[in-house]
């Protein structure tokens, strides 16, 4: 335990807008809170939607320099990019960490250097794609061209604020889109730092801009007539409500929604080495991952083994101080995402699931939005802890006699996000893994992979961020069909 005694509030300004190329101050300045104290960080800002036209105006008026730069100089542009974010990464992993409460030791490779990771990779992808591929055809032959799809409307939440972003903004712009990208108000503060590393490498006013604000900025964007794609992360039920406008307005989106998914333990697994895998499989980020594994799924014949050893490792896990790099579980981001896993704690309770660990919020935290790690076990799939989403550091450890009945409980949910196998035979999990419904899934352990696609199924969403899919969700293909020999 590490009681959390900083207070300082930061200078990092955050009442401005990038738009065009530079700063401007915002219009409507709002406080952002510090998670782990509850007390005021600095400031943040809530973009009007005069200030979101001109960012898309911005964006539109970048587009056509932007797309005919080739596609080796956006590269050059992108690596400097990158450099600049990795050199002001410290300042990054400790804002972020102080707005959201994510502990320090993952905000330095999710906030500080995952980004950066990302622009080289899209960098490296785009510098040796074609543009252009001859196909021949029945008369003639036809160009094939990649066209980028225009200017993006970026919505992103408050969770992983640098990484998703980064999901977006590496792809789009080295793909020669140009962006506005919209961060949530309680991470208001860090994405501005994607502005100061674009204006420190001279990328061309417009082609990104950068505001924050909440559901009424985020709708205008998504609606504004000037965008031509929208890539959005967040809820389930933010993300139907985007998905309807889209629909309405023919406009290409991307949804990255909400998840519950499960982690499988097979009967063979090593209970040790799986209890140090799900630490991260299904507590990581205090909690607040869309592809936590949340729902432990245990045979029948270990259940009891399996109860006392997530138990264990919920009471074990270091709750505290984020900024401590010894801290494994720190504050949730904001007091109403307290308030929500609580609820779900009263929840489960009242639906006869058995607290094991945790249950409420702990008493040596007397200020942020702490709550404990926590465990409940006798839950069946079909109650409300194993179907929605809490987005908190709350497990349902569930039972089942056999491996089909593992994987249909598996695939019993409104989601298909992440999910892990856990055994001591890779490819029997393996095997599992294939049977289930979702779009990403670990075997003993789950680690994102960049050059991979992610995203999900069924009401986890549409479509795929990283890895080559990841760069083609910003580009649309164009034919040209012609007479003769190529
Ligand atoms: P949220 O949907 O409330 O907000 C996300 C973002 O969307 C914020 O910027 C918000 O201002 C904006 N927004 C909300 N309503 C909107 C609307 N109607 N129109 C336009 N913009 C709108 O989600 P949250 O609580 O901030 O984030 C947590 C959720 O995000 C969880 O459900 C989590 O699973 C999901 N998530 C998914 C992924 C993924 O890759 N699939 C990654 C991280 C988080």
């Amino acid at each position: 335990m590490t009681t959390v005694t900083s207070t300082a509030r930061t200078n990092f300004d955050g009442g401005r807008l990038f738009v065009d190329g530079r700063f401007r101050r915002a219009t409507h300045v709002e406080p952002v809170i510090e998670a782990a104290t509850g007390e005021p960080l600095g400031n943040g800002s809530s973009a009007t939607e005069s200030e979101i036209d001109d960012a898309v105006a911005a964006a539109d008026a970048a587009l056509a320099g932007w797309r005919a730069t080739p596609a080796a100089e956006r590269a050059t542009i992108l690596l400097r990019f990158a450099d600049a974010l990795a050199a002001r990464s410290s300042t990054t992993n400790e804002l972020c960490t102080r707005e959201n409460g994510m502990p320090i030791r993952l905000s330095r490779g999710s906030n500080g250097a995952f980004p950066a990771a990302l622009l080289r990779y899209y960098a490296g992808l785009i510098a040796e794609s074609d543009e252009e591929e001859i196909r021949p055809a029945m008369i003639g032959h036809t160009i094939v061209r990649r066209e980028p799809v225009g200017v993006v409307g970026a919505i992103t939440p408050w969770n992983y604020p640098q990484a998703l972003a980064a999901m977006k903004i590496a792809p789009a712009l080295a793909a020669g889109c140009t962006m506005v990208l919209k961060a949530a108000p309680e991470t208001a503060m860090d994405a501005l730092i994607f502005g100061e590393a674009a204006e420190e490498v001279g990328l061309p006013p417009g082609v990104l801009n950068v505001v924050a604000g909440g559901p009424v900025a985020g709708a205008h964007l998504v609606q504004h007539p000037g965008v031509d794609k929208v890539a959005f992360t967040g809820s389930t039920a933010a993300g139907r409500v985007i998905a309807e406008m889209c629909g309405r307005l023919m406009r290409p989106v991307t949804l990255e929604l909400g998840g519950k998914s499960a982690a499988i333990i097979l009967d063979d697994a090593d209970l040790d080495a799986t209890i140090k895998g799900l630490r991260s499989a299904s507590f990581v980020n205090n909690g607040q991952t869309c592809h936590l594994s949340s729902r432990i799924l245990a045979p029948r014949s270990r259940y009891a083994e399996v109860v006392d050893a997530v138990a264990a490792l919920a009471d074990g896990l270091t709750v505290g101080d984020p900024l401590e790099k010894t801290t494994m579980v720190g504050p949730l981001v904001s007091a109403r995402q307290r308030e929500r896993v609580l609820n779900y704690i009263d929840i489960g309770k009242s639906e006869g699931g058995k607290v094991v660990a945790g249950g409420s919020v702990p008493t040596d935290q007397p200020r942020g939005w702490f709550v404990s790690p926590t465990v409940f076990a006798d839950v069946d799939n079909s109650a409300r802890i194993a179907q929605e989403e809490i987005f908190g550091p709350v497990v349902a450890v569930i039972p089942y006699d056999t491996d089909r009945e593992a994987i249909d409980i598996a695939n019993d949910s409104e989601f298909g996000l992440g999910g892990t196998v856990w055994s001591s035979d890779a490819d029997r999990a393996t095997d599992i893994a294939r049977a289930v419904r979702t779009g990403t899934i670990g075997v003993n352990d789950y680690q994102l992979d960049m050059q991979a696609p992610f995203g999900g199924v069924k009401a986890s969403g549409m479509g795929r961020e990283l890895g080559p899919e990841g760069l083609a969700a910003y580009q649309t293909l164009k034919s040209i069909y012609r007479v003769g020999p190529a």
